[in-house]
């Protein structure tokens, strides 16, 4: 079950602090608090949905590739569409998922491969 005080809800509902890179009635882009890399985005969409699988499950399909276009012009907005960039989602236990509400990390600003 989706937990309101994730902290991404905390993030949505204003209750604490982002470094805003993007926002629209769906969709938070945030800079994160830990970067992994020198452009370390976070995307989430306005819906209560816990991880990847709940998002394609339960989100209808226009809100689906409404995220990912506007992640995609995030990684152009940053300029690193030709450069290269990653986009990864981590779900569950074993894939070391820390924040119960569904997100993506955008990657790049230089090379990746500590990220293998
Ligand atoms: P996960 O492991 O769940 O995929 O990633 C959670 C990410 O959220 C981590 O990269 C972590 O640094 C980031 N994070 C955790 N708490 C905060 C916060 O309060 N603000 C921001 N901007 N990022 C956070």
């Amino acid at each position: 079950m989706y937990d309101k005080n994730n902290i991404f809800a905390k993030i949505l509902r204003k209750e604490i602090p982002c470094d805003k890179v993007y926002e629209d009635d769906k969709t938070l882009f945030f800079n994160d608090i830990s970067p992994q890399a020198k452009i370390h985005i976070l995307g989430i969409p306005k819906i209560e949905v816990i991880d990847f699988g709940d998002f394609i499950k339960s989100a209808d399909a226009q809100m689906v590739n409404y995220f990912f276009f506007k992640a995609y012009e995030i990684v152009e907005q940053k300029k690193i569409e030709k450069t290269g960039f990653k986009i990864l989602t981590n779900s569950g236990e074993n894939g070391g998922q820390e924040v119960q509400h569904f997100h993506i990390h955008i990657l790049g600003g230089e090379k990746l491969t500590h990220l293998r």
